[in-house]
């Protein structure tokens, strides 16, 4: 795609110019930020989007010049497409979907430091909430997404199959020679509900390392943030609400933390009048059938991403218990039980709260 400079007005008044460059968009450039003092260089405001792991990652940050703003976006989009092409579970050749074609060959296979990384995370967690977060439920995730096709769902032998070949006892991490072994066949790995934040925590750190510590990265839901945007205490977050065609009703302010939001808002199926979940509530092999939501603020994304999927496996009453001795992490949960919408948090969560501005700097999740 070549540059096709344009210039649009802002809803601020403020002009704006769009370019789209080979490869990605920038999607707004505009004056923000305070008049720099002497010797100290003036930074604006940039966005980008691309489409990366299947959902929108925008990337908002403060930059001296479109120039430097372009390389810092395009070194983190290119370190989210090379995660992707790690961790990915649609893709047969991704590193992860491999690492799946050799389970229950007797043989541990050296994986990749990021790989790696995300798979000990995921275990730690696996561990400590006996089983509620789980990667090992690919195949369930199969049937469930089968079950969304075909508004069926699936039959007891199937899912007794499925079962087999979930449970996280049945991944061996090597560390000595950084190792996979997945003992049975037909596992099938899926990192969905922790690759995001730790592709955001990442993002975030090249942008870092490009000069750009003012940074906001949301992939989809998943928001990582670094130092706070210029004159202003933090990024204003808006919660993501139970029901999906609803505004959020509270905002955060975040500077070097990470929220994500974990439900069925977006991604459910019904059948038979029972809602189902996306997330397998790996003691059933069924999607959850609550009606509940959970965010979570956390020091990073893979945290954020994680707990926040585990938490609602595990329901406000356990998970708040679980996570009660975490430093840095807030919970909220929300929770529909017939017209009762339930609200429950940790002490801390309100701390992060800051009223609702519009006019100000936001991103809004979606779960
Ligand atoms: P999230 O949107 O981050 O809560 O992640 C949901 C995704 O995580 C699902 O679409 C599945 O890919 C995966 N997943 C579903 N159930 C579980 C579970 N119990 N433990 C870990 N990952 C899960
Ligand atoms: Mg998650």
């Amino acid at each position: 795609m070549q540059p096709q400079p344009a210039l649009r007005r802002t809803g601020a008044g403020r002009l704006a110019s769009g370019l789209a460059y080979a490869g990605f968009a920038l999607l707004g450039l505009m004056a923000g930020g305070r008049t720099p003092l002497a010797g100290e260089p003036a930074v604006q405001r940039f966005e980008f989007v691309e489409v990366h792991m299947g959902a929108d990652f925008r990337l908002v940050f403060y930059a001296p010049d479109a120039d430097s703003a372009n390389r810092a976006a395009q070194a983190a989009f290119e370190r989210v497409a090379e995660l992707d092409a790690l961790l990915s579970d649609y893709e047969p050749d991704s590193e992860l979907m491999q690492l799946c074609a050799r389970a229950g060959q007797g043989r541990a296979v050296p994986v990749s430091k990021d790989l790696w990384h995300v798979l000990e995370r995921s275990q730690q967690l696996a561990k400590a909430t006996d089983g509620a977060f789980d990667v090992t439920v690919g195949p369930l995730v199969r049937l469930w997404r089968q079950a969304r096709r075909t508004r069926k769902l699936p039959d007891p032998q199937a899912l007794q199959q499925a079962r087999q070949a979930v449970g996280f006892e049945l991944v061996r991490l090597l560390p000595e020679c950084q190792s996979v072994e997945l003992k049975q066949p037909h596992m099938r790995l899926d990192l969905g509900g922790i690759a995001m934040g730790y592709a955001a925590d990442e993002a975030l750190r090249v942008l870092r390392e490009h000069g750009m510590p003012c940074a906001l990265v949301d992939a989809s839901g998943d928001v990582v943030v670094g130092d706070a945007p210029p004159d202003s205490a933090g990024w204003r977050i808006g919660v993501a609400p139970l029901e999906a065609d609803q505004p959020p009703q509270r905002y955060l302010l975040l500077s070097h933390a990470a929220v994500t939001t974990s439900g069925d808002a977006f991604q459910h199926v019904e059948i038979a009048g029972q809602r189902y979940s996306h997330i397998i509530d790996p003691a059933t092999g069924l999607g959850l059938t609550e009606r509940r939501s959970v965010t979570v603020i956390a020091p990073d994304g893979i945290t954020a991403d994680s707990l926040a999927t585990a938490l609602c496996v595990l329901g406000p009453e356990r998970g708040l218990k679980f996570i009660q001795k975490m430093s840095g992490v807030e919970a909220l949960f929300l929770w529909r039980e017939g017209d009762h919408l339930h609200t429950r948090e940790t002490p801390g969560f309100a701390f992060r709260e800051v009223p609702a501005n519009r006019n100000k700097e936001c991103s809004r999740q979606e779960p």
